[in-house]
């Protein structure tokens, strides 16, 4: 992204960009919305609702945001997040009935960004559900040098985490797409050595197969 900006970042009037309070670290959604401000771009946010997922938070989450505001809907608040964020003009939302439509046009009637302390809670909840579904890869690279195929693992498990998460989402076999064959998941000969040395014990070789199956079928 940092290269395309710096190629054609003169030459545009927007960019569209998936951000949710999910993905703001999860896919470093910041990062970019910090590199567009940079160039003065303005974000169109598609995916506000990580593809429906924020809008139906599992019971323990959505109890501890409904602890602080009892009359929010839990969809109002990925809505209000954004509204944080001065750099989005646009936000694109998908809706399948009248009823969620009036309720986002009650959202959208009035600004009302998060304060501090709903901003912390809902983070909070996004560590939680982040926790539960994802490999907790820190991206430390220690493992790098002791793969005999030289597969960059921290970068294909962050993709194999997006890809899990979203339950099958189009931007990890977009990415795995621009990488030559000997670089994918499924280059992995599955000799472990990698897992000796990751101090978060993952088990890398059973990822990569599986994330190899996945997007191939
Ligand atoms: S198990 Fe796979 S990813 Fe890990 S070192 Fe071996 S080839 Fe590389
Ligand atoms: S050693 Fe483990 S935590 Fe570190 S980058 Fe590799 S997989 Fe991720």
């Amino acid at each position: 992204m940092r290269r395309f900006l710096a190629a054609y970042g003169g030459g545009m009037e927007f960019c569209q960009l998936q951000l949710n309070y999910l993905d703001w670290t999860f896919q470093d959604a910041r990062g970019k919305v910090e590199l567009l401000a940079e160039y003065g771009i303005p974000v169109w946010v598609m995916e506000p609702l990580g593809g429906g997922r924020l809008a139906d938070l599992p019971e323990e989450s959505a109890a501890r945001l409904q602890s602080l505001r009892p009359d929010e809907g839990i969809p109002a608040w990925a809505f209000r997040f954004l509204q944080t964020l001065p750099e989005v003009v646009v936000t694109l939302s998908g809706m399948s009935s009248p009823a969620q439509l009036e309720e986002n046009i009650r959202t959208f009637s009035r600004e009302r960004p998060l304060d501090g302390e709903e901003k912390k809670a809902l983070l909070k909840v996004a560590d939680g559900l982040l926790e539960r579904r994802v490999l907790p890869c820190t991206a430390c690279h220690y493992c790098i040098s002791h793969c005999p195929r030289g597969l960059d693992i921290p970068s294909l498990l962050a993709l194999y985490n997006e890809h899990s998460f979203s339950e099958g989402g189009f931007l990890a076999p977009m990415a795995l797409s621009a990488l030559p064959a000997d670089k994918q998941p499924g280059a992995c000969i599955g000799c472990r050595s990698c897992e000796a040395v990751c101090p978060q014990q993952i088990k890398i070789s059973e990822a990569m197969a599986d994330f190899a199956q996945k997007v191939q079928s």
